[in-house]
């Protein structure tokens, strides 16, 4: 475990008065180990400066950074960084990226941030927020541009297209089968869908096309040779020979 000794145990005694108790697991310090520290042989009770934003992400040495923490918590922590909302310890990759702040981390980790998002919009302000915007056009194809993007993630799918490949048809119609797409707040036959024309193939901009639900619904994964195969099927066209 290794730690900053340029800032000396006297200095941080200024700075943030003599270490008292273990500002992470809240255990006071036996008063025999409340001396300067030495970087060998430090026993688990042993109070140790902690940088509340590690030193290694950009952390400095004022006092607001600085805290009293037992050797055993010091240890736990390493580099990583403290979530402000569930306090536990994780690493850099777990937060999201903030340009606001100093280190371009967010201060809440993303589970967090995904939680509390899903907390609001089980509100009945966030349902209505919601509604909203599904029931305009840019907010409906933001939607489904966004749940692409998840879902090409997810699935490790290639994923290069942007907002503007994803358009409602301007006639506000169906291009596969016709019928009206309408901007409903529940999934319908008649909802908009964005498809993947080819499914062994990724998100990119000649691939996709909104169209209904139903439309791609009654796609699925199916290829055009099984499609026309089961359209001649329901058809009665289907020949022993045609197999
Ligand atoms: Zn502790
Ligand atoms: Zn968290």
């Amino acid at each position: 475990m290794k730690y900053d000794t340029r800032v000396g145990y006297q200095r941080a005694v200024k700075l943030i008065g003599p270490p008292e108790r273990c500002d992470m697991c809240g255990k006071k310090f036996p008063e025999r180990l409340k001396k300067p520290m030495t970087s060998t042989h430090l026993e688990p009770d042993q109070p140790t400066i902690d940088h509340i934003l590690p030193r290694a992400k950009g952390g400095g040495n004022a006092k607001e950074n600085l805290r009293w923490v037992c050797f055993r918590c010091n240890s736990m922590k390493a580099d990583r960084l403290q979530c402000t909302r569930c306090r536990e310890y994780k690493d850099a990759s777990a937060f999201p990226a903030d340009k606001h702040k100093r280190n371009g981390l967010g201060s809440a980790c993303q589970k967090c941030v995904t939680d509390f998002i899903n907390d609001y919009y089980k509100t009945e302000k966030g349902k209505a927020k919601r509604s909203a915007r599904n029931a305009t056009r840019l907010g409906r194809e933001r939607r489904m541009f966004n749940s692409a993007k998840q879902r090409a993630k997810s699935k490790k799918l290639e994923f290069t297209i942007t907002l503007t490949d994803v358009k409602l048809p301007e006639d506000d119609l169906c291009p596969v089968l016709g019928i009206p797409i309408l901007l409903q707040d529940y999934q319908s036959d008649n909802s908009p869908s964005l498809d993947r024309i080819d499914n062994s193939r990724g998100y990119t901009p000649e691939n996709v096309m909104v169209i209904s639900n139903r439309a791609n619904r009654l796609k699925r994964n199916g290829t055009a040779e099984e499609h026309y195969r089961i359209f001649r099927y329901m058809t009665n066209q289907l020949k022993k020979d045609d197999l």
